[in-house]
């Protein structure tokens, strides 16, 4: 398939909903295509499925403290790359697992947002060696048929504002299976990196600790013949 660059490539997308497994997946994958999206008015809807409540090398620290701290440090990075709404699935880090709880809660999402379009883990691709990364975007997709299904857990749709799953578009991030779509974030580098230098307990040394995703970006940014990349495979749902 020819690769498709430029935010264009978004061209109708109206409200957005990412899938995650931990707070700073989303700013790390995607975080310059998403501020990228909300500057053309796009609404977007952050889910992280774990609390991230093992992300520490600190022995002494707890899983509730660190999970506390992990929910602030999301916000202030939704904050700076102007995202809607973050909702927090409350699962332990490291024990994601795709079952039908999960799917429920996420198609509970898909439609009391009324989101139209999907970005999540590509839970197909072999080397994705995370299992939460493999479970969140397993789960995002199983959500996405019975989400449109007036018999599927009913009692959703009496929720104020909720109506029928609403998804027409869904592109995978986090991917080596052939990405087709490449959008070029070397103009708001700088607020992708503030979004992910938000996560202090994870990058306490700033940019230092963030050198790998700048290579990553770069890397991703060669194919397409820009400075710093994101990349997308998008998957055909119709
Ligand atoms: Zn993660």
């Amino acid at each position: 398939m020819e690769m498709k660059t430029g935010i264009e490539t978004f061209d109708g997308v109206k409200r957005l909903i990412i899938v995650a497994a931990h707070p700073d997946d989303l700013e790390t994958l995607c975080g310059g295509t998403v501020v990228q999206l909300v500057q053309r008015g796009v609404k977007v809807f952050s889910v992280n499925c774990t609390l991230g409540d093992i992300g520490t090398q600190d022995a002494a620290t707890t899983r509730p403290a660190v999970a506390t701290t992990r929910l602030l440090e999301a916000e202030e990075a939704a904050r700076i790359l102007g995202i809607e709404q973050v909702a927090s699935l409350g699962h332990h880090d490291g024990e994601l697992v795709a079952d039908l709880e999960l799917r429920a809660q996420i198609a509970r999402l898909y439609r009391s947002t009324q989101a139209d379009t999907l970005f999540t883990f590509d839970p197909y691709w072999p080397g994705q060696i995370h299992p939460d990364h493999r479970a969140a975007g397993q789960a995002a997709l199983d959500a996405y048929m019975p989400s449109k299904m007036p018999l599927y857990r009913p009692e959703q749709l009496r929720e104020p504002d909720a109506g029928l799953g609403r998804i027409e578009r869904v592109f995978l991030f986090s991917t080596a299976r052939e990405p087709d779509i490449s959008i070029d974030v070397t103009p708001v580098y700088d607020s992708k990196l503030a979004a992910c230098m938000a996560h202090r307990s994870q990058f306490p040394k700033g940019l230092e600790n963030l050198e790998w995703l700048q290579n990553m970006d770069e890397e991703n940014g060669k194919a397409a013949g820009f400075r710093r990349a994101e990349t997308f495979k998008q998957m055909i749902v119709w």
